[in-house]
């Protein structure tokens, strides 16, 4: 049987790290049923495949997998001092037990202590219980109570038969993950086992320097596990709930320092990877690309973009790889940004390709950027999926042959076929919608060599820059966790001229209203943008909903004309459906979530979104996004459909309430957590589990300056740190 060596309750002040010794607790009861001993290292494959579905693949997660929350079955409460709705364990005699039909069939067990009794009911029940509940017989009975039909009673409590005198568990009752066909007996088991083993082995010593955690008041690693996995009655149930117990904090601690190791090691290792100088040429003279584009440009750049142009450019004229991330809400204009990067690679001589998630976005990106550029002598190759084969075949020919400059397209543009003679500058739109393997296929293209033959081409691994864009704004903590990898850039500021697009909420019911407030934008010379609900189970039906509501809508508004565009139509009927609302030849456009990103149409003024309950909230504020781009004002309306639930309901509220990107992102982020937040990014990488971003920002910070020091003393508990923490899942971090 394991016993715990050391007990961790909070450290002195002083922080020195004192370790209190107790006399050896015996660890929590297990279940009846024996689960056979498990292979060292690794178990056996029924007990394996549901541990894995629980993120568990050895013994070394298991000892990381940390309970959810405790419960005290280390002390009996009287029947008469239950608390309703608080869980509590209650010895006591049967004093009956039989199957009732009121209010419903249930099996009613009667259980009486010195100070009351306590109802058990059993709604779903075997006919063997009856017989186990004899009276007379004395029971531990564990659950929470409330008042109900009869007084207090617990439903389908936890319950055994003991004798009096039984010893009770001398630790709180840890509550795991679980999982179906796993249950809390099975896992305590291999937990307490898989303890024992790596203590015996002297596998749980310290892998994070002393100063840190002496500054942090924490206790040691071996410490806080015997605290989490064993608490003692006397620990504080509440700062455990909460996770604020010294013991949580260490491990927090420690998840987001490997967290940092790992990401900071993979922004160290590019510092010595190769990358081409683009340097401003000619700007001196002012005949280069660049001072010719920003000279013809229609607007002058707000301060924030010049700002971010210049962090850029600073980033390009060095001979390490650029991983830097751009971010500005929707409309903010970034484009432009990543057009004046292009022309400082095209300048010196390389190529830069641009690459979107979606053909439409990608479309927009060509026309806008040919209509930019090619007045100024630029070649542009435009590659995308569907493409036809020969058109696609001379595209690529002609990066191949770097006889075009700047290469536009979707991920159509980092497959086999396609080589770059010269690649300087990778431009990645909307990252976020990309797998981190599609972006490593971009940068993968190596840079080649220099048309002067010199510089780039003496370091043997020379890759491209490569600038990443998001309209989802990141919140500070998660920029400083999740991308502590890059180097990010932040348009806080809008084009002058744009007013804030006004958001209504309307029940679906007022359609009609709706429908009127169409008619007169059209008539005033405006347009339309009409989304459709998104249909997550099918594509077919999603296409059939769109295809009915452009013809409910072509009826409705009769002297309109209306268009539809969806995931499912070639890509050149595409283009023509987008050319056309783009030209004002269709007023109404109704689309899927097609339009969601980058699409720019400035004479559009008034969204409506059909089943807005159903879409996320980083979503609607793409959605609404595509309108307020041109000066007239503009107007999103929220059809939604009563009653909403509770999550819709609050993103609807914040969709009202704001327009700015940063307070949907925080508010996206609470209700959703960093995992859907960040969606693919992360995919393949570890993700935190116990630190919460909000509440343990000391600790994000502490762990970033901890990793940091770490790294640059060549501390070799970096590795051993990572080991346990990441195991061998760091290789996704890092891209
Ligand atoms: P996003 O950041 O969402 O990608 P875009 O790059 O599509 O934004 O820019 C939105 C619109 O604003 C485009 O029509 C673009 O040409 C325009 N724009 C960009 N910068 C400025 C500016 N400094 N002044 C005026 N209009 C601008
Ligand atoms: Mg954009």
């Amino acid at each position: 049987m394991a016993t715990r060596s050391a007990v961790a309750k909070a450290l002195p002040k002083s922080g020195r790290a004192a370790v209190k010794t107790a006399a050896p607790a015996k660890r929590p009861a297990a279940g009846k049923k024996k689960p056979e001993a498990p292979a060292p290292g690794d178990f056996a494959p029924v007990v394996g495949a549901k541990l894995a579905k629980l993120g568990i693949h050895n013994r070394a997660d298991l000892i990381l997998h940390l309970p959810l929350r405790y419960e005290d079955e280390t002390r009996i409460t009287p029947i008469d001092q239950l608390a309703d709705g608080v869980f509590a364990q209650v010895e006591g005699g049967v004093i009956s037990a039989e199957i009732m039909y009121r209010p419903k069939r249930s099996l009613v067990c009667q259980v009486r202590d010195g100070s009351g009794v306590l109802y058990l009911r059993f709604l779903n029940f075997y006919g063997s219980q009856l017989k186990q509940l004899q009276e007379g017989r004395r029971l531990r009975v564990s659950g929470e109570p409330r008042t109900g039909f009869f007084g207090a009673e617990m439903i389908h409590p936890r319950y055994r038969e003991v004798q009096e005198g039984d010893p009770l568990p001398a630790s709180l009752t840890p509550v795991y993950p679980a999982t179906a066909g796993l249950g809390q007996a099975t896992l305590r088991k291999l937990t307490v086992s898989a303890i024992a083993d790596a203590r015996r082995a002297g596998q749980l010593g310290e892998t994070a320097p002393a100063e840190a955690s002496a500054r942090l008041h924490l206790p040691s690693f071996e410490q806080a596990l015997d605290t989490l996995h064993f608490p003692l009655p006397g620990a504080s149930t509440a700062a455990l709930a909460e996770r604020s117990d010294p013991a949580w904090r260490r491990m927090k601690f420690d998840e987001l320092l490997a967290q940092q190791l790992s990401l900071q090691r993979a922004y160290r290792a590019r510092r010595v990877q190769g990358a081409p100088v683009l340097a401003g040429v000619a700007d001196a003279k002012g005949d280069s690309l660049l001072a010719r584009f920003t000279h013809a440009l229609p607007f002058a750049l707000t301060k924030a973009q010049q700002r971010v142009a210049l962090e850029i450019a600073d980033d390009l004229q060095s001979p390490h790889p650029m991983r830097r991330l751009l971010q500005g809400d929707v409309g903010s204009g970034k484009t432009v940004v990543a057009a004046l990067a292009a022309c400082r690679a095209i300048d010196a001589g390389y190529q830069a390709a641009f690459m979107a998630p979606t053909e439409i976005l990608a479309e927009q990106h060509f026309r806008k950027l040919a209509q930019w550029l090619e007045p100024l002598g630029v070649r542009i190759a435009w590659l995308a999926g569907s493409l036809k084969k020969r058109d696609k075949e001379a595209g690529a020919a002609a990066l191949a042959s770097g006889e075009a400059q700047l290469a536009i397209g979707t991920h159509a543009l980092f497959q086999d076929k396609v080589s770059f003679a010269r690649l300087g500058l990778a431009v990645i739109d909307e990252q976020h919608r990309f797998g981190v393997g599609q972006r490593l296929a971009l940068t993968a293209k190596g840079a080649g060599v220099a048309p002067s033959g010199k510089g780039a081409d003496a370091i043997a691994d020379v890759r491209p820059h490569q600038l990443m864009m998001s309209a989802t704004p990141i919140p500070r903590t998660l920029a400083m966790t999740y991308y502590a990898d890059l180097d990010v850039s932040v348009i806080d500021e809008l084009p002058p001229g744009r007013t804030p697009v006004v958001t209504k909420l309307i029940a679906d019911t007022r359609r009609d209203e709706v429908i009127e407030r169409i008619r007169d934008a059209c008539g005033a010379g405006l347009q339309v943008y009409w989304v459709c609900p998104l249909i997550e189970e099918s594509e077919t039906l999603q296409l059939r909903a769109a295809e009915e509501t452009y013809e409910r809508l072509s009826e409705m508004l009769q002297g309109l004309n209306v268009g539809l565009v969806h995931g499912r139509l070639k890509s050149d009927e595409k283009a023509e459906v987008m050319a056309q609302f783009a030209a004002n030849r269709v007023q109404v456009l109704v689309a899927t979530t097609v339009i969601e990103v980058g699409v720019d149409v400035p004479n559009a003024s008034l969204m409506v979104v059909e089943h807005a309950e159903r879409f996320g909230l980083s979503q609607l504020h793409q959605l609404r996004g595509r309108v307020g781009r041109g000066a007239a004002e503009s107007v999103c309306i929220l059809l939604y459909q009563a009653p909403l639930g509770e999550t819709a309901r609050a993103r609807l509220k914040v969709m009202f309430e704001t327009t700015d990107g940063f307070v949907v992102a925080r508010e996206d982020l609470a209700l959703r957590g960093p995992g859907e937040f960040l969606g693919r990014r992360q995919s393949g990488a570890a993700m935190l589990r116990f630190a919460d971003l909000e509440l343990d920002l000391d600790l994000v910070e502490a762990a970033r300056d901890c990793a940091q020091a770490m790294l640059t003393a060549n501390d070799p508990l970096a590795d051993a740190h990572l080991r346990r923490w990441l195991g061998g899942r760091e290789a996704f971090l890092g891209v």
